[in-house]
């Protein structure tokens, strides 16, 4: 619990309408898209850059742990106060300060919504590709210090390809500046790579310069079903190594689709078991050949049908049918134990079978889907916390899942981060050398643990 005095000074340096305190917005701000609850102390919406050096001031002062937080769909709890003090929320501080079309490049706030950066690029012919399925909801900011995946990073790469600048603050207070306005830039140590992914955990980001490519002219979108998952990996893999580049290659198993097609109240077919949700783009001779080429690997792969969206209303619906799974298999059970593993593309299949022989063995619903073009396989454990024997098998189910996702050289996490969630699986993937090396990382940037204290390691 924070001390008054820390609350009067947070108001009477910032003002009422950016400071609250309040039972209501301690709840609101108490959780994200995981199931974790914690409440923080105040929470504190700065609208511009000196908002956020006068209350990292007042909190390293003070002596008062501070959390940044974007839209609060996270994954992993990242953005969660487990320590109590203060949540810098950036949900304020959203304006696309430039866009420079000339040299490809946005300078934006960090709490500007994906989506909407998205939408202005294309306004001016540009294409900002990450895509995360939340993208409606999620800010660049949340995006970066996630570096968040999504569907079209198959072709085009993470957030983390798209940053070539940062500015932001250390805990004390001081102001960083990361990067340039250049695609080439290897001057000094790579500070800016080491920001993206830090999950809050080493600066607070007050600004974003991000790449942009030209808008492609063209997109086709292509939703494939297959009766079996095994048929509709061995799709995922012809079509990776089909030449055509797709920019994106998502799939969906049998209870994914049971439970978005309910949710959407729409019926499906007996004979579905999978479904590969795919995109080409590009100049209209590039996506007419793609085309052609894609269509013969449908017809070779023995799909139980297809369709291709004809209109942008048509492509729209499929998406949103895509971005509602997460929901729908949510009302599944009463918890979603939910992992972004990631392996080599190649054994995808390898590992698709390893899921279904564990969820078979150990009994339990495991429903899968994701970006597999680029190997991140979505793998979510459906759980009820009141009964002890299923989540026993669950841990255990998660112990065999990490190890072979390792032994097959590949990561505990493609997209989400460890925040909370992941913390106790990240011996796993690292050496208790390994794991001292960021402690001491950390200790550099935030000697007194005091910034997003908790995550991670
Ligand atoms: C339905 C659904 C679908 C999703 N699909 C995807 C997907 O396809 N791909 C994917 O990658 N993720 C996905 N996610 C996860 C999530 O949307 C991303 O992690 C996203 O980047 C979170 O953004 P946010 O603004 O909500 O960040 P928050 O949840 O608020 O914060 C996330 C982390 O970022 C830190 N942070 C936030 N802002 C700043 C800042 N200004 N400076 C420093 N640190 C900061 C926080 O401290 C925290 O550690 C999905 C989530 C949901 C609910």
């Amino acid at each position: 619990m924070i001390e008054k005095k820390v609350l009067r000074e947070l108001y009477s340096r910032l003002g009422k309408e950016k400071v609250f305190s309040d039972r209501e917005y301690m709840l609101a701000y108490s959780y994200d898209a995981t199931a974790m609850e914690y409440w923080p102390d105040a929470v504190v919406f700065p609208t511009r850059e000196e908002d956020i050096a006068e209350v990292l001031r007042i909190c390293s002062e003070r002596r008062v742990p501070l959390i940044p937080r974007g839209a609060g769909v996270g994954y992993s709890g990242g953005a969660l106060a487990v320590q109590g003090g203060v949540v810098l929320v950036f949900t304020r501080m959203n304006r696309i300060l430039r866009l420079d079309a000339a040299n490809f490049l946005a300078e934006v706030e960090p709490g500007v919504i994906t989506a909407d950066l998205q939408a202005a690029a294309e306004k001016r012919g540009l294409f900002y590709p990450p895509d995360p399925a939340s993208l409606k909801t999620s800010t660049i900011g949340g995006n970066v210090a996630e570096n968040a995946g999504g569907p079209r990073c198959f072709k085009y790469g993470v957030t983390g390809n798209y940053v070539l600048g940062l500015e932001a603050y250390l805990f004390s207070g001081e102001k960083i500046r990361l990067g340039a306005r250049t695609i080439k830039n290897v001057a000094g140590y790579d500070l800016k790579s080491l920001l993206i992914g830090s999950e809050g955990t080493l600066a607070v980001i007050s600004k974003v310069l991000l790449r942009l490519l030209p808008l492609p002219p063209l997109r086709r979108l292509f939703w494939v079903d297959f009766a079996t998952l095994a048929t509709g990996a061995q799709f995922v893999q012809k079509v990776i190594h089909g030449h055509i580049q797709p920019a994106v290659l998502e799939f969906m198993d049998r209870r994914s689709l049971q439970a978005v097609y309910a949710y959407q109240r729409m019926p499906l077919s007996e004979k579905t078991g999978a479904a590969v949700l795919v995109e080409i783009d590009g100049s209209p001779a590039e996506v007419a050949e793609r085309e052609m080429v894609l269509g013969k690997i449908i017809e070779s792969s023995g799909p139980v049908g297809w369709t291709q969206a004809q209109t942008l209303a048509e492509q729209e619906a499929l998406w949103q049918t895509r971005r509602n799974i997460s929901p729908a298999i949510a009302l599944l059970k009463p918890r979603k134990i939910n992992e972004d593993i990631v392996v080599p593309a190649a054994l995808i299949p390898e590992m698709v079978s390893f899921i279904e022989a564990l969820a078979a063995e150990h009994e339990l619903c495991i429903v899968l889907f994701g970006h597999f073009g680029d190997g991140n396989i979505h793998t979510n454990l459906m759980v009820d916390p009141a009964d002890n024997d299923e989540m026993k098998r669950a841990e255990i189910v998660l112990d065999k899942l990490f190890r072979r996702v390792v032994e097959l050289g590949g990561t505990i996490s493609g997209e989400h981060g460890i925040g909370l969630s992941k913390k106790p699986f990240m011996h796993y993937q690292f050496s208790p050398v390994e794991l001292e090396l960021f402690r001491r990382i950390k200790a550099v940037f935030d000697p007194d643990n005091l910034l997003n204290p908790g995550k991670m390691f």
